[in-house]
C-alpha cells in the first residue's frame, strides 16, 4: 500500500494513540495533533523514536493548515465528567474542530472520518441502535455539550459534503475501552478496574441495571482503517461496537472476579440523563467494512488489567 501523510487530531488520547501506532506499523507518516486536555505525551512516547512520527501542540477549534493525505478528527474528551467540566469548549471542540477539519479537508481535496458517537442516540427508544435511528437526546442537559457537540459535527461532515463534494466518512462508536485509558478517565471500565485493583469501593451509579455495549480498542482502530479505505461513496454514519451488551452490575462482577480484588459493590446516584441500554446494530459494518468485532469482553478486560497494574 502506498505510504500516505495522516493527521490524527486527538492522537495522544486513548483511541488516537493506537490508531497512531497502527497507521505508523503500515508505513504511513502520522502528524499527531493533541492539546493534552485529557490525552498524554506518555501515550505516545514509545512512538517518538520513529522519525516518520510529528506531534503538534494545538487546540483543533483553532484553524490549522498542513499538507496531509487523510484526516481523522478525534479531538474532545469523550468523559462525561471531563466533557462536562468545561461545556463550553467541549462543544467549541466539537463544531469548531469540526468545521476547521472540514475547511481543511476541502482545501486539499482528501479524506476525513470524524470520530462520532453512539450517544448522538441519546437515552434511546430504539434497542438495538440502528443508524436510521434519529434519536433521544436532551438538547439542554448536562450532557448536551458532548450530545450535541457531535451532533452538529455530523450535520456539518453531510452538508461539506452535500454542499462542497468533501469526501467524509462518519463513524458512531460505542463505548470503547483498552490499555492507554487514563485511570482518572472517569469512565465505568477503568474507574471499576483502578478501584478494584486498590481493593477499594466499586462504585456503581444508579442500580447497575443501566446497559452498555463495550468494545476493544484493537477491534475498533481495524474498523476505522477500513472505513477510511472505502470507496467515496459510503460516507456513513456507521455504527462501530460490540453488540455483547451487559449491566454495569456484571460488568463490576466480572472485573472482581478477574482482579481478584477483595472490593465491595457500593452504590451511588445515578448522574442526570445517563442513558438506560446502550447496544449497536452493527449490520452496515458488517456489509460495507466486511468488520466485525473480534474481542470478547473478557478476553480484553484481563488486557486492560494487565495495563492498569504496570501504571497505577
Ligand atoms: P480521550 O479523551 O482519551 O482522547 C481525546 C483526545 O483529544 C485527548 O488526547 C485530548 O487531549 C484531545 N483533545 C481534546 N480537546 C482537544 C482540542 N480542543 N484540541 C486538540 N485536542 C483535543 O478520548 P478517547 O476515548 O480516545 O476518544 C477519542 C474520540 O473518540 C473522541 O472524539 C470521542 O468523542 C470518540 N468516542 C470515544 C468513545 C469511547 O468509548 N472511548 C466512544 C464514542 C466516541
Ligand atoms: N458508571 C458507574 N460507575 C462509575 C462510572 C460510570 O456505574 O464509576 C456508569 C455510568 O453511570 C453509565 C455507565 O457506567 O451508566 C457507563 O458510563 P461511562 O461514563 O463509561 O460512559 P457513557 O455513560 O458515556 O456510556
Amino acid at each position: 500500500m502506498q505510504k500516505k501523510k495522516i493527521l490524527v487530531t486527538g492522537g495522544a488520547g486513548f483511541i488516537g494513540s493506537h490508531l497512531c501506532e497502527r497507521l505508523l506499523n503500515e508505513g504511513n507518516e502520522v502528524i499527531c495533533l493533541d492539546n493534552y486536555f485529557t490525552g498524554s505525551k506518555s501515550n505516545v512516547v514509545h512512538l517518538m523514536d520513529n522519525p516518520y512520527f510529528e506531534l503538534v501542540r494545538h487546540d483543533v477549534s483553532y484553524p490549522f493548515s498542513i499538507e496531509v493525505d487523510e484526516i481523522y478528527n478525534l479531538a474532545c474528551p469523550a468523559s462525561p465528567i471531563h466533557y462536562q467540566h468545561d461545556a463550553i469548549q467541549t462543544v467549541k471542540t466539537s463544531v469548531m474542530g469540526a468545521i476547521n477539519m472540514l475547511g481543511l479537508a476541502k482545501r486539499l481535496n482528501i479524506k476525513v472520518l470524524q470520530a462520532s458517537t453512539s450517544e448522538v442516540y441519546g437515552d434511546p427508544n430504539v434497542h438495538p441502535q440502528v443508524e436510521s435511528y434519529w434519536g433521544n437526546v436532551n438538547p439542554v442537559g448536562i450532557r448536551s455539550c458532548y450530545d450535541e457537540g457531535k451532533r452538529c459535527a455530523e450535520t456539518l461532515f453531510m452538508d461539506y459534503h452535500r454542499q462542497n463534494n468533501v469526501k467524509i466518512k462518519i463513524i458512531r462508536i460505542f463505548n470503547t475501552y483498552g490499555p492507554n485509558m487514563n485511570p482518572n478517565d472517569g469512565r465505568v471500565v477503568s474507574n471499576f478496574i483502578v478501584q478494584a485493583l486498590r481493593n477499594e469501593d466499586v462504585t456503581i451509579f444508579g442500580d447497575g441495571t443501566q446497559t452498555r455495549s463495550f468494545q476493544y480498542v484493537d477491534d475498533l482502530v481495524e474498523a476505522m482503517v477500513r472505513m477510511m479505505n472505502t470507496d467515496d461513496s459510503f460516507t456513513g454514519p456507521v455504527n462501530i461496537g460490540n453488540p455483547g451488551e451487559f449491566t454495569m452490575l456484571e460488568l463490576a462482577n466480572m472485573i472482581i472476579e478477574l482482579t481478584g480484588s477483595k472490593s465491595k459493590i457500593i452504590f451511588q446516584p445515578l448522574p442526570t440523563d445517563d442513558p438506560k441500554q446502550r447496544k449497536p446494530n452493527i449490520e452496515l459494518a458488517k456489509e460495507k467494512l466486511n468488520w466485525e468485532p473480534k474481542v470478547k469482553l473478557q478476553d480484553g478486560l484481563v488486557k486492560t488489567i494487565e495495563y492498569f497494574k504496570k501504571i497505577i
